[in-house]
């Protein structure tokens, strides 16, 4: 067996959500013997995206891996929760529903609920599929808890993410990270240093003169992929025929509105818009198509339709949908914006930061750097983007919108065969089937189905053991014990007041 060649030096180009998120496992995992030392190389005078503010339940595995307190984390990032996504207009104009978090109902004889519900619907009784999950109920009513551990109830299992400032999430992993021996570096990159022979990355000199070596670097300098794209030259699989939104308005607002533990997308004529409460503010922006709205316009129509009182000039953004076509090439390792990035629209971003660090951790390289344990990662990076794309996807094409030109085209655009195979299959009898680790499961797929109205010819003929009039008093029981449940939680910001010291 070869002696392990063990890395000297990491750096990580980037100090926004990506380079912090980074910064904090490492300093958890990485640093503590002292034998490996991380660099984080981070310029002001470019500052950050300043976007990215809503998460997905998966966001409590980094915390937790991190050791991190919840209420200090709830406290210092102005956090609030989070138990779904509201789709507001999505299907129609004046249709709403939620994507939930956790599940809708419960199986039952070894039959998904959601047959169940289909059967349920068939029978032409309409039932509200929102009804039967404590989170949408909840969230429709503006309450949250934690889980508080009962068994065989729907309270002893909820599942929530997060609403965060992005600037004091970077922040408050800073801290995190440095008090784990990360150092930071302060200043801009100018110029990038490779191996004649290999071509990998040796270094990085600041304007400064400085200049910061490393053996293995992770670029998480945003959109511009400084070493993945300006120096390496990747390559990037452009999605934008599925994907038309390339360019987003972001602007704070003050609080106004519901307080309701969720983040709402709101469909728009050219695109959609964002509304995610904090503690102290509301987060809010239009993601939009410039073939179909300018600047100007999608400014003034975000302006109009804001809650509370704007608090900064806006912010204009542009993207192209896509992923780098290896997000690890050579000794570099490309990790958020630099590796990809597709719409917030399932707040997916941030989680394909935590999938990237996890990964690299799995795989973490030597000195050797071993070929298959490259390719590997891109594989499991590249199904990792598009299972989410395809799922994004489904709400722009499930749509029965036809008021403006762009969803026109959404509507009746050609769809990759994954998303058409899934759709075919839900369309005959209501199944759904996760393939391999794919993040949204069975109930995510089937919020949007039914939310967008997609619904089947038939149901799943498992469900005919049970009897109509047994079928109907068990899901009348359910309903009842899930509006009976979110009755018990209290107001979403008297939870935060309450239990995490916080407003
Ligand atoms: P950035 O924040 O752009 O950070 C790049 C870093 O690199 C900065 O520190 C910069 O100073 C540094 N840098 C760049 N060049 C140099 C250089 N030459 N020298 C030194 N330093 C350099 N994600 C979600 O999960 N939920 C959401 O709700 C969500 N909403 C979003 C809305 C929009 C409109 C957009 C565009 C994104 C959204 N995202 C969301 C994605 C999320 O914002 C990003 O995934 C996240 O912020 C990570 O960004 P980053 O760290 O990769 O890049």
């Amino acid at each position: 067996m070869t002696r392990v060649n063990r890395l000297r030096k990491v750096v990580i180009v980037g100090g926004g959500t990506a380079g912090w998120m980074t910064a904090a496992a490492l300093g958890r995992f990485l640093t503590r013997d002292g034998q490996t030392e991380v660099t984080l190389v981070e310029s002001e005078a470019i500052g950050t995206v300043g976007v990215g503010e809503s998460t997905i339940p998966q966001i409590n595995i980094f915390n937790r891996m991190l050791g991190l307190d919840e209420n200090d984390f709830v406290r210092k990032t102005k956090a609030t929760f989070k138990l779904a996504i509201e789709f507001v207009d999505w299907k129609a104009i004046g249709h709403s529903y939620h994507h939930p978090f956790g599940p809708y109902g419960v199986d039952m004889e070894a039959v998904s609920f959601h047959a169940y519900w289909l059967k349920l619907h068939g029978m032409g009784l309409e039932p509200d599929l929102g009804a039967y999950s404590l989170n949408a109920v909840a969230a429709q009513q503006g309450r949250f808890m934690r889980p508080n551990g009962q068994a065989n109830s729907p309270l002893g299992a909820i599942a929530y993410a997060f609403q965060f400032d992005a600037g004091l999430y970077a922040r408050y992993l800073r801290d995190y990270a440095e008090a784990r021996g990360i150092v930071r570096q302060e200043g801009k990159i100018a110029t990038v240093q490779q191996d004649g022979l290999t071509g990998f990355v040796t270094s990085v000199t600041l304007e400064s003169g400085a200049v910061v070596e490393g053996d293995l670097f992770i670029d998480c300098s945003g959109f511009r992929g400084l070493l993945i794209e300006q120096t390496l030259q990747t390559g990037y699989e452009d999605w934008s025929n599925w994907l038309l939104n390339d360019r987003a308005v972001a602007v704070p607002c003050t609080l106004g509105g519901s307080n309701a533990p969720v983040t709402r997308a709101t469909a728009r004529p050219a695109g959609w818009q964002w509304r995610i409460p904090l503690q102290h503010r509301l987060g809010n922006g239009y993601a939009y198509s410039s073939a179909h709205i300018s600047e100007d316009e999608a400014t003034a129509y975000l302006l109009a339709h804001l809650d509370g009182e704007p608090l900064a000039p806006p912010n204009q953004i542009r993207f192209t949908a896509g992923r780098r076509k290896k997000s690890w090439n050579r000794n570099v390792v490309a990790i958020g914006l630099s590796a990809g990035f597709m719409e917030p629209l399932e707040s997916q971003s941030i989680h394909l930061i935590q999938v990237g660090i996890a990964r690299l951790l799995a795989m973490f390289p030597d000195r050797n750097f071993h070929q298959p344990d490259i390719d590997r990662y891109n594989r499991v990076m590249a199904f990792e983007y598009e299972k989410i794309r395809d799922f994004i996807i489904l709400h722009f094409k499930a749509t029965q919108r036809n008021d403006t030109p762009y969803w026109d085209y959404l509507r009746e655009m050609p769809i990759p065969d994954y998303l058409a195979d899934k759709i075919a299959l839900f369309q005959s009898h209501g199944r759904i089937f996760r393939e391999n680790e794919e993040l949204f499961n069975d109930t995510s797929w089937f919020a949007v189905m039914v939310g967008q109205g997609l619904l089947p010819g038939g149901y799943d003929p498992m469900v005919e053991v049970m009897g109509d009039e047994e079928l109907v008093r068990r899901m009348a029981d359910i309903k009842a014990v899930i509006a009976r449940s979110a009755e018990v939680m209290p107001d979403h910001f008297d939870f935060i007041r309450a239990n995490c010291d916080a407003m």
